[in-house]
């Protein structure tokens, strides 16, 4: 189509945010990383390359998810672990907060919960910021790597994506077969990975994270959580995934549990307001 005589005017309009953060019920982040500091670790897990483990994190504790051995992705889902419907919203999280999540920022819940199940205390890598690239780290843009995609663009089935490694650690935790757990496998927070959108054609792109063994991301969690999280057959996702190509290291979980009284004043979020009757 040849373009409007007004078009420069048209795409001259300035954006607006669509949702200002300073509409936002801040965390008392400060609360948060006292508590942190002086938790101690209750429960390990390790996820191993090009598989997942899964770990419940009570309400009030702390999720760490640790870079060990080499730089290495992360795809994580979280649940209520007292209702598998409600589960980490990266969608709504993404408009909320932008492309990348950091300190400060919280991971939200689906419909009709839409609450913070987790919000980001500690994160190693905060320094990274957005690069010339428009890169930046620990994406909500991504969805899973799933062998899907893999059969549809590369013709042959793959078993360790992400989305595969997460459906059989929930189908082992739950004791359930893979078939009955994959519906509840949903999009990620893609911990670690360095991510955007290439200017000139907007495509998502990746690139070799910027992880390192010791770095570490942590989350508080707001409600009793069921984590979910698979080390990527991407490893640093810097050439390419759906594949067992790629130097690949496992990453540890710790879920650490914070002194008596260290939390005190902080309440759990209810479920969403809304009343669900939808205009009628
Ligand atoms: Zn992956």
């Amino acid at each position: 189509m040849s373009e409007p005589n007004d078009a420069a005017a048209r795409r001259a309009v300035e954006p607006v945010i669509c949702y200002p953060t300073n509409d936002f019920p801040q965390p008392d982040l400060t609360l948060y990383q006292r508590a942190a500091a002086s938790a101690v670790v209750a429960v390990e897990a390790t996820a191993q390359p090009r598989e997942a483990s899964c770990l419940e994190v009570p309400a009030g504790s702390f999720l760490r998810i640790t870079s060990v051995e080499g730089a290495q992705v992360g795809d994580l889902n979280l649940f209520n672990a007292a209702d598998l419907s409600e589960r980490f919203y990266s969608g709504k999280t993404r408009a909320l907060h932008g492309t990348h999540v950091s300190t400060g920022e919280r991971l939200w819940s689906s419909f009709p919960h839409l609450r913070p199940m987790a919000t980001i205390v500690r994160d190693t890598l905060d320094w990274y910021g957005i690069d010339e690239y428009g890169g930046s780290v620990h994406d909500v843009i991504g969805t899973r790597c799933d062998p899907y995609t893999g059969r549809l663009l590369q013709g042959h089935d793959y078993h360790h994506c992400c989305h595969s490694n997460l459906t059989r650690a929930l189908a082992d935790h739950l004791g359930i077969s893979v078939q009955e757990a994959e519906p509840h496998i949903h999009d990620v927070l893609n911990v670690f990975m360095c991510t955007g959108f290439t200017r000139e054609t907007g495509q998502y792109f990746m690139k070799a994270s910027p992880v390192r063994p010791g770095d570490y991301i942590e989350l508080f969690a707001e409600i009793d959580m069921l984590a979910v999280l698979s080390a990527c057959p991407g490893g640093d996702c810097g050439a390419e995934h759906t594949s067992d190509t790629a130097p690949c290291y496992p990453l540890h979980m710790s879920v650490r549990t914070p002194v008596e009284g260290a939390l005190s004043g902080w309440v759990p979020p209810e479920r969403n307001a809304y009343d669900g009757t939808h205009g009628r």
